[in-house]
């Protein structure tokens, strides 16, 4: 009798597929006579199918261990903090760039963590939390803003990806932030950029330019990250349902330290 199922593989993404398929998918299952036999047995009865299928669904999560979806939003967070301690003391482990790793990559990734960071060339999101490759879903634009192309590919982490944590990284002396501080009239699409960043200007309140500058990059960060966690449908949803966690952060060029800007999901 063919039954049809709906699978969710460790990816996150979901297959509808009948029995027939799904022996293409536990391949090391009927390898071998006995391989054969077993499951036979099960392919006759759905009911035994659906165990078999559950089981080997349990194996394939539980095989990818802390890769993306199996990695919680406060785990998450908790393995940039540690990273960025490596890097800032130049203890840096240099994980995930091996030439396994490469080649495990090759059927998917699993990214635990989305960073949303400034295109600065000083603030590679990779080097400064000491991750490697598939390790993070990086967006980087000048000012760490936000519009609907970004929350595209943030919506794709969280949904096809299994991504729990977002962070916002503002950094110090923000090129993109001090224009838009300084104000006047930006030239060509860079008025774009700064038109996006004013918002933010609105929202410091600090008396000296410095200040001014340190405390936009803080609002910045701080009023994308909420836009992103109101963003909707999904990624609203995400927060209030699935475990989703955005938070925003401050990078110091001088001591290679991020500090978190706030602890609300
Ligand atoms: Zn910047």
């Amino acid at each position: 009798m063919p039954v049809s199922l709906r699978i969710g593989i460790t990816c996150g993404e979901i297959i509808e597929t009948s029995p027939i398929e799904m022996s293409s998918l536990v391949p090391n299952v009927h390898r071998g006579r006995w391989g054969a036999l077993l499951f036979g047995t099960f392919m006759r009865d759905p009911v035994k199918m659906r165990t078999l299928l559950l089981a080997f669904i349990f194996v394939s999560s539980s095989a990818f261990g802390q890769q993306g979806s199996a990695v919680s939003a406060n785990d998450a967070l908790a393995r940039l903090m540690h990273g960025n301690r490596r890097y800032a003391r130049h203890k840096e482990q240099h994980p995930d760039e091996s030439l396994a790793r490469r080649k495990e990559l090759i059927g998917g990734q699993h990214p635990f963590a989305v960073i949303l960071g400034c295109a600065d060339s000083r603030v590679p999101p990779e080097l400064l939390f000491d991750q490697g490759l598939g390790d993070l879903f990086v967006i980087r634009v000048a000012g760490n803003i936000v519009d609907d192309i970004v929350l595209g590919s943030i919506e794709y982490a969280v949904e096809h990806l299994g991504t729990k944590l977002i962070m916002v990284l503002g950094h110090e002396n923000c090129g993109a932030v001090s224009a838009a501080v300084a104000g006047g009239s930006a030239p060509g699409h860079v008025k774009a950029l700064v038109a996006a960043i004013e918002p933010s200007v609105v929202l410091e309140n600090a008396s000296t330019p410095e200040d001014r500058i340190h405390n936009c990059v803080v609002a910045n960060a701080r009023r994308v990250a909420r836009e992103i966690r109101e963003s909707e449908p999904v990624l609203k949803e995400a927060v209030e349902r699935n475990g989703l966690r955005v938070v925003a952060a401050d990078y110091a060029l001088v001591t290679g330290n991020v500090t978190l800007l706030d602890t609300l999901r």
